[in-house]
């Protein structure tokens, strides 16, 4: 019977220095949560690899599930799955046999690799990818070896503890360990791109909690209940995450009615930020993220943006800022989060929206009609209004 373990191998943390004691324990408080999501697992760490071996037959049964799940944890760079052999090249051989004609079904071509990380083992690694190599075409007759472009190259990693084969490594979720950035407050809307700065800060390591903002009854609670979902989605990535809904709806009552039709979109913005930046205080945040991207908008002008800015009391993070939509679009169809995006929605910011939006805003004109307003109740009454949703992610 063949043993596999899923190996989950080190990103960028391999070049942290001094610090690296600290990155390791957040990837493996990481992997340690979700394997106890999924089932009975060993973890193991050990020469820039987490080890996750199952322990019991369900966890056999479920390792595709617990691959997927440590697919989405950020700080690996590779994550395959891979037999365990005894570190002996019969044992070897045998495995490779057994185990390799399964995992290779698609492939026409192959090239073997070994690495030797244990140099006591008696053979180099170019004579244990001949003799293995050899092994599979011998098990495998409609293989053949490629060396310069093969479909798949398959593995053989001499441990410390066992020897690994494997076919095909996957690529990791890349980026730093959860937790390991700071935590920064998000504004989510519910569409294409707040979901996606989510993941983009989220993958650097950065906890997110996010604020939404609604304008009931102008927005619909359809609408709520699509940001929820965004945000059940974004938890695949990070564990869990907190949602402070905030109603908009006076503040913006007051801004059609009292000012100037071209600067409305620009208010609500400052208004957002100030909110936001209340929230971040309450809640740790050290930065707000958007999802605004340079020019996608007229509020999303350099001159607009600078304008917003200036209303938030904490750096603003603007990770999709030299992103064109297409490529938007591509994480989020990875990520998961288009189909739920596009779902038909309004926003605060697409009702009472003006006809022409002020592109190149100055911004003593912006804070003028802004103190035509009682800014401060406002920002009380709204914050009133506040309720906070928790979400952890589920399996
Ligand atoms: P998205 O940017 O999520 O696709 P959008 O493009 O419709 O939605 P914009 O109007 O361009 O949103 O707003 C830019 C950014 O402002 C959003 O990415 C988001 O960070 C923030 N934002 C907009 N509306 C809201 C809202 N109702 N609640 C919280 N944040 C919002
Ligand atoms: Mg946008």
């Amino acid at each position: 019977m063949i043993r596999e373990a899923i190996l989950c191998k080190y990103g960028e943390v391999v070049l942290k220095g001094t610090n690296r004691g600290h990155f390791e324990s957040q990837l493996l408080r990481e992997v340690r949560r979700r394997v106890e999501l999924v089932g009975n697992y060993g973890v193991r760490n050990n020469q820039s690899t987490i080890y996750v071996t199952p322990i019991d037959s369900e966890a056999v049964r479920n390792l595709d599930m617990m691959y997927d799940q440590l697919s989405k944890v950020f700080g690996f760079a590779g994550i395959c799955r891979a037999a365990i052999a005894e570190k002996n090249m019969d044992e070897i051989r045998k495995t490779a046999r057994e185990y390799l004609p399964g995992v290779m079904l698609k492939y026409k071509s192959f090239k073997c690799e070994a690495k030797r990380s244990d140099k006591s083992f008696p053979l180099s690694s170019p004579e244990i990818s001949v003799d293995i190599g050899g092994e599979i075409l011998d098990a495998i007759p409609r293989l053949h070896v490629d060396l310069n472009n093969p479909d798949v190259i398959v593995r053989i990693e001499i441990r410390d503890d066992y020897a690994y084969i494997h076919a095909g490594q996957d690529r990791g979720a890349g980026g730093m360990p959860t937790g390991s950035a700071g935590k920064g407050l998000l504004l989510l809307s519910g569409g294409i791109d707040s979901p996606v700065a989510a993941y983009m800060m989220m993958k650097r390591g950065m906890e997110v909690d996010c604020v939404h903002f609604d304008s009931f009854p102008y927005t619909s609670e359809a609408a709520r209940d699509k940001v929820l979902e965004l945000a059940r989605k974004l938890c695949e990535y990070s564990g869990k995450i907190k949602v402070h809904m905030i109603s908009l709806t006076h503040i913006q009552e007051e801004i059609r009615d009292r000012c100037e039709e071209d600067y409305s979109t620009l208010l609500l913005r400052r208004f957002m930020m100030k909110l936001a930046t209340k929230v971040a205080g309450e809640q740790n945040c050290h930065v707000l993220v958007t999802g605004e991207s340079l020019g996608q908008v007229a509020s999303q002008t350099l001159q607009a943006l600078c304008v917003t800015d200036d209303a938030a009391g904490v750096p603003v993070f603007r990770p999709l800022i030299g992103m064109d939509k297409e490529e938007i679009i591509r994480v989020s169809r990875k990520i998961d989060t288009f189909d739920t995006s596009i779902l038909p929605y309004d926003d605060c910011c697409t009702v009472f929206t003006p006809r022409h939006p002020k592109t190149q805003p100055e911004l003593d004109k912006v804070i003028a009609q802004e103190n035509i307003l009682d800014v401060e109740p406002l920002i009380e009454e709204a914050w009133k209004t506040r309720n906070t949703v928790v979400i952890n992610q589920e399996v």
